[in-house]
């Protein structure tokens, strides 16, 4: 198969399908309960792709060289029996990784064991703090620090090992936390990845001076427990990883705004609406869903699919300045 690259020269090898865009939490700074309150109008069932059009969807996009699936939303465990879609994911010829987003808290034992049974390979599950008041006041939630410790070990139990721990950091929300969160993981085997506050949608009044910088996360974790950095396992990795020199496992940063990896981003996305984009900062996507259900061929949306991805120009986050741009395409509902 040729491979084949965008305006940029990048291949296309990882899709991010969103399959809701509803979440159970209402973090601060991603669904603000003020921006997606009662009346906020999310998809109705009518406007979600099915499991049988994202499974067809997905089939083509393996076909132009995808070689990892990570499901994510909104919260991709509000959709009812998931593992029938990760089972047909999974059967895809062709496809390396199948991974999830989750916040954890609708992860049960039993689910884990599914998940895993029908062909999930790894998962990463966000969790901001430690602390009760600071997970409960970031997610706008009334869950706690323990429902998401518990999804964490019972993902690890069901085989998604290593699970990765994704903590966004916000200057003066949980900042104060990297050293607790380092020190929870260190030696269990789970790697701890501190994100760097986003720009993205328009509603959760980014400022540049909120973004807690990878470098100074780094520098905070090394003066406690000394750090070395580790060699990216593939072109493309997003976080850049770091060992413990004592060997207790390895934490990692992604940088996006800090240290913007346009030049190496191989991630289409797909909307739960049906919606293909080529950039998480992106104001519009192409709309598959109409083409499928006009009754397109595969050859057809194969087509639609490539001049997409031929003509991608995207480098958002290498263009960010400090003041961000209007009218973003929201996290919740491109995926995140
Ligand atoms: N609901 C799932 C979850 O909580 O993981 C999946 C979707 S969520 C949008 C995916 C990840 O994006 C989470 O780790 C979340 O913290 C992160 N995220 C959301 N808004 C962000 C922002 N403005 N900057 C950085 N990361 C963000």
């Amino acid at each position: 198969m040729m491979q084949m690259r965008d305006a940029l020269g990048r291949p296309l090898h990882d899709l991010r399908i969103s399959v809701t865009d509803r979440c159970n939490f209402r973090c601060v700074y991603c669904m603000p309960r003020e921006a997606f309150g009662r009346d906020f109008a999310f998809l109705d069932r009518a406007q979600l792709l099915t499991f049988e059009e994202i499974a067809r969807l997905a089939r083509i996009f393996v076909a132009h060289g995808v070689e990892k699936i990570r499901l994510t939303g909104g919260e991709p465990m509000l959709r009812r029996n998931l593992e029938s879609l990760i089972a047909m994911l999974a059967s895809i010829d062709g496809l390396r990784d199948l991974a999830m987003t989750t916040n954890g808290v609708l992860l049960t034992r039993e689910k884990a064991r599914a998940l895993a049974g029908a062909g999930l390979k790894r998962i990463s599950i966000s969790l901001d703090s430690l602390d009760d008041a600071t997970f409960k006041a970031s997610t706008d939630s009334t869950f706690s620090v323990d429902d998401v410790l518990r999804a964490i070990d019972v993902a690890a139990d069901a085989g998604l090992a290593p699970v990765k721990v994704d903590a966004v950091l916000k200057r003066g929300m949980n900042d104060d936390g990297i050293i607790p969160l380092a020190r929870r993981f260190r030696g269990t085997g789970h790697i701890v990845r501190f994100i760097e506050y986003m720009d993205v949608g328009n509603t959760n009044a980014w400022r540049m001076n909120e973004v807690v910088p990878g470098r100074e996360v780094v520098a905070t974790i090394a003066k406690e427990w000394p750090l070395e950095p580790v060699e990216p396992a593939y072109f493309g990795e997003v976080a850049e990883r770091w060992r413990y020199v004592d060997g207790a496992g390895e934490v990692g940063i992604i940088t996006s705004v800090t240290q913007p990896f346009c030049g190496s981003c191989t991630r289409a996305r797909l909307s739960a609406a049906g919606e293909l984009f080529t950039c998480l900062f992106a104001s519009n996507g192409r709309d598959l869903r109409t083409l499928i259900r006009a009754g397109a061929s595969d050859e057809e949306i194969s087509n639609v699919i490539g001049s997409v991805w031929r003509t991608r120009d995207d480098r958002y986050s290498e263009l960010r300045t400090e003041v961000t741009r209007a009218h973003k395409v929201e996290m919740s509902h491109i995926g995140g």
